[in-house]
């Protein structure tokens, strides 16, 4: 008997919550590819969602990472402090500004558990303004914030207390001018301020600031404008969880630059070391300083050996990766525009840098999920990863890594051009 695929050994192994998006078992990666179990190659255009920014094992990162665990694997950062440590907080808060420090975890719901923690503390306030469409994970309280599917909170009961959920922009859905749009989604929250909470019993306002999980929405700047402008005006404190956003996915090194507002707190994770797992907060000064020692913490945060490897991405990010994912994003974002003029199923192209989404609909304008899934799996067939989003499944995300080259985006776009193409044939 042949032996089992990683795929046929995982059903015995995990649960069913560990579902994958693709039945893949990958054996090595090297810049944008990877290769499964019998030997074929692919363009991965998923990044393990957002993550390897640099590229599968970028040789300047694995370098810095391999120095590292020869000197000290763990220090422990409740205990004692260590160089790598450092080096990255300090390349971090160099690019963010001086009025910021950095407190370091594991992942994106540990590092957005760590933003409501303080938040909550400093302000002494109960509520939580998130939005909806969200993510921002899986623990229990990210669970309460992530409203972009009710699966993520059904039979979890004991939620965090005091959240509500204010409307996002997204005006390829309710059909309404971009200005219209801002207005529709600033009404609600006055409503909620009316009706439900009083601002001022308001700790916090957490939005990423383009959604991810949510179908790659970039809001109006006008309305992350506004929101800092009432959040000021309230003594609200405004977190943005960069977690999918951040390190140069969208052709900046965080999003927040793309709008010109900045938050009083900022969630990171994912894509900061390049897949080894790391995670921060970066927050304003005076509120780090207000955080009562000991009162957050956690065995792994800020491991030697992730720092390493994060203070050799931000170096490339720096060095023109940010600028490079800007520029190539452009190309990419343009060759899918092309596409969507052939095709009235494409409703959008729309996204920054290389974090670009297209939103399928069916012949009634009706979102289409089951034309997306058609589309992956025969771009998986012909050897590109791609996924989902979106509340409706129906938005396929464009995620390389940042390395990628011009000629690796044409040959996906041969490869999604044929996928589409032949998926509406199939539909028709
Ligand atoms: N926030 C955002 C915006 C995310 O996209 C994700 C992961 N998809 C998370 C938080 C959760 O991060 P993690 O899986 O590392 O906990």
């Amino acid at each position: 008997m042949s032996e089992k695929s990683m795929y046929e050994k995982s059903l015995d192994l995990f649960p069913p919550v560990a579902g994958r998006a693709t039945h893949l078992g990958i054996v090595r990666g090297e810049g944008a590819y990877v290769w499964d179990e019998a030997g074929k190659r692919y363009l991965d255009f998923a990044s393990g969602v957002a993550v390897v920014n640099c590229g599968h094992n970028n040789p300047a990162v694995i370098e810095k990472a391999k120095e590292q665990m020869e000197q000290l694997v763990h220090g422990g950062h409740n205990v004692v402090y260590y160089q790598s440590y450092i080096d990255l907080a300090e390349k971090i808060l160099g690019h963010v500004g001086p009025d910021y420090k950095i407190y370091f975890s594991n992942s994106g719901a540990e590092a957005n558990e760590a933003a409501i923690k303080l938040a909550k503390q400093v302000t002494r306030r109960p509520g939580i303004i998130t939005f909806k469409h969200s993510f921002h994970g899986r623990t229990l309280a990210t669970a309460t914030l992530t409203a972009s599917n009710a699966k993520y909170r059904r039979n979890y009961e004991g939620l965090l207390p005091s959240v509500y959920y204010a409307e996002y922009p997204y005006a390829s859905r309710t059909g309404l001018t971009e200005e219209q749009e801002v207005a529709r989604c600033l009404n609600q929250l006055d409503e909620i301020f009316h009706d439900l909470i009083e601002p001022e019993q308001v700790a916090v306002m957490i939005l990423e600031p383009v959604q991810g999980e949510g179908g790659y929405i970039v809001p109006p700047k006008a309305f992350l404008q506004a929101l800092r402008r009432i959040c000021d005006e309230h003594g609200i404190l405004l977190a943005f969880d960069e977690v999918q956003t951040g390190f140069g996915r969208t052709g900046k090194i965080f999003a927040y630059e793309n709008f010109g507002v900045k938050p009083d707190i900022m969630s990171l994770a994912k894509a900061i070391a390049n897949g080894f797992p790391l995670s921060a907060i970066v927050a304003k000064r005076e509120l780090m300083d207000q955080w009562p020692a000991g009162t957050h913490g956690g065995t792994f945060g800020g491991n030697p050996v992730a720092c390493a490897a994060g203070v050799a991405v931000f170096d490339l990010l720096e060095g023109g990766l940010a600028d490079h994912a800007a520029a190539i994003g452009a190309y990419f974002k343009k060759k899918l525009e092309a596409l969507k003029e052939k095709h009235e199923e494409i409703l959008e192209i729309r996204g920054l840098g290389l974090m670009i989404g297209a939103e399928f609909v069916d012949h009634e304008g009706k979102p289409d999920a089951a034309l997306v899934t058609a589309i992956r799996e025969k771009a998986l067939e012909k050897g590109l990863i791609l996924l989902s989003c979106g509340v409706d499944h129906n938005v396929i995300r464009f995620i390389p890594p940042l390395i990628v080259k011009e000629e690796q985006i044409d040959a996906a776009m041969k490869i999604i051009t044929e996928s589409v193409e032949e998926s509406l044939q199939a539909v028709h």
